[in-house]
């Protein structure tokens, strides 16, 4: 398995895609993302931007010497007008994940309050206020876990007014286990699949 392959695996990529599937960026965003994000590729994939065009690639430099991460300097030079990507289907993992972020954890992946990410992060909370909901703990302590969600709604929906002027931004941690099972619900609503861009392997 390559190195890419492994970190997919790793952070649980394959299931990322099967949620971002039926989310689509909205035109307005302006491809936020790949012009201001903070991005950071694998030597590999800068190795493939620089067989994809070595004038482009100039814009994606080491880090540090012998680092192997590279930072796309912003806007990505890959960007083509009317804000597409370039090289949408050898795009770098990071680019395919977001606006899921990796983190440091090893068990649970970060999501961004982006238009995107808000709109995920608020199914996942209903999501989990349903579950709650089902259980048979006090009905006490069940308001008390929905309250917690809807305030968690409510922050993020806070920081999503923001986005477009933040550098940095607040994201909620997803379990993997969790989001396995998010995953597995979003699949049972049978909604449109209408990102077809995603990398489902
Ligand atoms: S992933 Fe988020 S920030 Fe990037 S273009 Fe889509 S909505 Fe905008
Ligand atoms: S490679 Fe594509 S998705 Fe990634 S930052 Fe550049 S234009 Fe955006």
């Amino acid at each position: 398995m390559d190195m890419r392959e492994a970190v997919k695996k790793a952070i649980h990529y394959g299931t990322i895609q099967s949620i971002l599937q039926y989310y689509i960026c909205p035109q307005e965003c302006e491809a936020h993302c790949c012009k201001h994000g903070q991005i950071h590729i694998f030597e590999e994939e800068y190795r493939i931007f620089s067989q994809i065009d070595p004038e482009k690639a100039k814009r994606v430099q080491s880090e540090m010497p012998a680092s192997p991460l590279y930072r796309i300097e912003t806007p990505c030079s890959f960007l083509k007008p009317h804000d597409r990507c370039g090289v949408y289907y050898q795009r770098p993992i990071v680019c395919g994940l977001y606006p899921f972020k990796v983190n440091t954890s090893g068990n649970s992946i970060g999501l961004q309050p982006c238009p995107v990410g808000f709109l995920i992060i608020r199914e996942f909370a209903l999501w989990m206020m349903g579950n709650v909901s089902k259980t048979g703990i006090p009905e006490e302590e069940k308001a008390k876990v929905i309250t917690e969600w809807e305030n968690t709604i409510e922050s993020y929906a806070e920081e999503l007014s923001g986005f477009h002027m933040k550098n940095t931004l607040k994201e909620i941690q997803i379990p993997f286990d969790e989001l396995e099972m998010f995953a597995m619900y979003m699949s049972s609503k049978d909604l449109p699949k209408i990102n077809a861009g995603v990398d489902l392997g």
